[in-house]
């Protein structure tokens, strides 16, 4: 039997919209080699005002409102709420939706996809041949199925973390660390050759921690040796070290991969239609909150009998990358462009001028929910109130890039 939508994938992306259409009462199959319902690997962090209903505010197993950030030799407190996701607990939410939906799952790779007038056809590992009026691509950053333009250089975050437990407490008691720039533990020349990166971390309660060596984006990407040996040096710079781990977090994805070509047959969603923020490395809220959106774009144009593949998957593109938003990704690719040029200490002041913007311009910047002219009011704000260092570096990066700040900047091209 044909299904409106085939998903393929059931990462936090697939996951999110199989649910969302599942609720738009569409037909809907899934196809996920490791079965839905295997654990997500990575850890979530997530801004709580980022979930879009109370039912995922509730998603939420560890919650913290003393959140700070430290940058050139300053604690600047963060006015926000940050918590973890219980991965377990939101899959169970999701595949409920999917249940009531009478959604069927394949545990099958999906190995090759053939488009056709009226549907498009999908073959899993075993031969099986699914059909569907559209297939929806959620099978991560390396998409088995999305087509993009050639990639440029790509710029990599990376990140060693721990969960477990410490000889001294590596932050304190109830807090959440976002990012610790201070780099006093390491040696002038590995400060000014090496990649920088920072500290997250958090109390997770009962003398348990999580503490990530990151890299926010290099190219090429931080490697995890780097990272493993810096957290440990770390620790021990604050008198400290690891006593017992309980889950390793190794952290590796694309932060700036090309927007995918919008007129192909088949849509992505997550990591695989690049919807990664280019200046967080974050993507879930945004996979949570745009779900119900594309569903809906997607439930319209099935609505005609003799839609074609490529215009139910046109549809589903323009709601997820309308073009106002596809301008503002251009703008915070612009952003990551400068960022990837600064040295470790301009980055440090760059972010101490960023957390000292009023909350809703750095919030509303890190979660892709300013407008366009605020975004470019909050950068002409950073411009003046950053130090005449950074001040430089961002102009430069402008002048480096011409094409990329035009683009950004007019949304031409
Ligand atoms: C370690 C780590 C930590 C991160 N932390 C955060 C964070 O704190 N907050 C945040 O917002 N973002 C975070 N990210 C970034 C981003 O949100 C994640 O990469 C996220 O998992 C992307 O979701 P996704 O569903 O698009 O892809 P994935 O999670 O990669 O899921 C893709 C799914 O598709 C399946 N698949 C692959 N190929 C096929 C195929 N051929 N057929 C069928 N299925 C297939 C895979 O098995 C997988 O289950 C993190 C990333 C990493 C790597």
């Amino acid at each position: 039997m044909k299904s409106d939508v085939l998903v393929v994938g059931a990462g936090p992306a697939g996951l999110a919209l199989a649910a969302a259409l599942c609720e738009a009462g569409l037909r809907v199959e899934g196809i996920a080699p490791g079965g839905p319902d295997a654990p997500w690997p990575n850890t979530y962090g997530i801004w709580e005002d980022e979930l879009p209903s109370a039912g995922l505010a509730a998603m939420l197993h560890h919650r913290w409102t003393d959140c700070v950030t430290y940058a050139a030799d300053e604690e600047l407190r963060l006015d926000r709420v940050y918590g973890l996701l219980d991965n377990a607990q939101l899959q169970t939410h999701l595949l409920a939706q999917c249940e009531r939906g009478a959604m069927r799952w394949h545990q099958q790779p999906a190995r090759a996809i053939a488009h056709h007038a009226t549907h498009a056809s999908v073959t899993v590992g075993d031969g099986t041949a699914l059909t569907a009026r559209v297939v929806v691509d959620a099978s991560g950053h390396k998409p088995v199925f999305v087509q993009r333009p050639p990639l440029g250089e790509v710029a990599f975050q990376a990140a060693y973390g721990v969960v477990g437990t410490f000889t001294q407490p590596p932050v304190r008691t109830g807090r959440l660390v976002l990012m610790d720039y201070r780099s006093d533990y390491l040696t002038e020349r590995e400060r000014q050759q090496e990649p920088p990166t920072f500290l997250y971390a958090m109390d997770l309660g009962g003398g348990r921690y999580f503490v990530e060596e990151t890299s926010l984006a290099h190219a090429p990407a931080a490697p995890f040796d780097l990272l493993k040996a810096r957290l440990q040096r770390r620790l021990a710079s604050m008198g400290g070290a690891v006593a017992g781990v309980e889950h390793e977090e190794f952290c590796l994805f694309p932060m700036n991969l090309p927007i995918p070509y919008l007129d192909q047959p088949v849509l992505g969603y997550g990591g695989a239609a690049s919807m990664v923020h280019p200046a967080s490395g974050y993507q879930v809220g945004a996979a949570l909150r745009n779900a119900p959106v594309v569903a809906h774009a997607l439930a319209q144009a099935l609505n005609k009998p003799d839609a074609s593949p490529a215009s139910i998957a046109k549809a589903g593109w323009d709601a997820l990358w309308p073009a106002e938003r596809l301008r503002k990704h251009r703008l915070y690719l612009f952003g990551l462009q400068t960022l990837l040029s600064f040295d470790e200490a301009q980055l440090q002041r760059f972010f101490a001028a960023f957390f000292r913007l009023p909350r809703r311009r750095w919030g509303g910047y890190l979660s892709n929910t300013l407008t366009l002219p605020e975004i470019l009011q909050s950068m002409t704000g950073l411009l003046f109130a950053a130090p005449m260092d950074v001040r430089r570096g961002l102009l430069g990066a402008a002048l480096r890039h011409p094409s990329l700040f035009v683009r950004a900047a007019t949304g031409l091209g």
